[in-house]
């Protein structure tokens, strides 16, 4: 099956991302929201976005215009009809995800494959509410989307195998490097990686070092970019919070609890650098 029209649903902030690398590997691609302004703030991401790029040499300045003129901005569904291939990235709410899915498989050809940009919902059970769960999977992009490589492909319980090796063959023409995961709360990335913050916060808790001793032990003695409570500022004290539940509630493992530090700072809305204060002053 050749893939030539991609549908991209949601233009949030992995949505717009996810568009801008399908459009600039040369995919037809569909954008689909419910808000206007969602839209119109995505395609004025995108172009910016690309224009840096193109100053850093990264793509030919020809190519800015060109891929942003591969993407057409829609808010009816019914405009996805003709995609072989649509990637869904709207709010992570499992009864909104779920009803997409459903409407979205009375709309798209019967030969096309959904996939799901989610976080934490098991891609089995969203895979259940269609009438092709053998060709629903889990495609996972990091955030910032056109910088980070990685993808994990996540195999639903009922995914096919061409459905995995078209997936696969995507993520290639997209220039990124897939890690396959079965489907089990927080995938390989956010199951290693949250509890280290988590771990990080109860060392904090339990006054075992001030926070830039823990980071700098992190950064200087593993070698990592950045320490974990710095991390976790940037990616959002309410998002690893909303993990860990994920992780807690999934595997009903107490290994998984979230530091009751990390609870309160959340709860003080004390969000890291969105918030203006985490773990630091920003
Ligand atoms: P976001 O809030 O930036 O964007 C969500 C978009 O969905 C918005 O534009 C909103 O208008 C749209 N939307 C809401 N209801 C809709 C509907 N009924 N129909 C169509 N569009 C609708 O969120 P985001 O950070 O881009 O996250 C999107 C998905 O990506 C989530 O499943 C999230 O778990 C996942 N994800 C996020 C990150 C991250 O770092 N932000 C990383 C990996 C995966």
């Amino acid at each position: 099956m050749m893939i030539n029209k991609v549908g991209v649903l949601g233009a949030g902030q992995m949505g717009n991302g996810i568009a801008h690398v399908f459009a600039q590997f040369g995919y037809d691609v569909v954008l689909y929201d419910i808000a206007e302004l969602q839209l119109e703030k995505a395609v004025s991401t995108i172009r910016k976005n690309l224009e840096r790029q193109a100053k850093k040499g990264g793509i030919p300045e020809s190519l800015v215009g060109e891929t942003v003129g591969r993407i057409l901005t829609t808010k009816n569904m019914t405009d996805l009809a003709g995609c072989d291939f649509c990637v869904e990235a709207v709010t992570e709410h499992e009864p909104l995800k779920l009803d997409i899915f459903r409407k979205l498989d009375d709309i798209v050809q019967p030969s096309a494959i959904l996939a799901s940009n989610t976080s934490s919902i098991p891609i089995t059970k969203i895979a259940s509410v269609t009438k092709r769960p053998d060709k629903v999977i889990g495609m996972h992009f990091m955030n910032p989307v056109p910088v980070m490589k990685l993808v994990e492909v996540i195999r639903g319980h009922a995914s096919s195998d061409v459905t995995f090796r078209l997936t696969a063959e995507l993520v290639a023409r997209l220039e990124k490097e897939m890690a396959v995961s079965q489907d089990y709360p927080g995938f390989i990335v956010n199951r290693i990686l949250m509890p280290m913050i988590n771990e990080a916060v109860f060392a904090l808790y339990e006054g075992i070092a001030t926070a830039e001793d823990i980071d700098k032990g992190m950064k200087l003695g593993t070698n990592q970019p950045m320490g974990p409570l710095t991390l976790a500022d940037f990616i959002g004290l309410d998002t690893c919070l909303a993990i860990m539940d994920v992780l807690y509630d999934g595997f009903k493992d107490p290994k998984y609890r979230p530091c009751p530090l990390l609870v309160k700072m959340v709860n003080a809305g004390y969000l890291g650098r969105k918030s203006g204060r985490g773990f630091y002053s920003y």
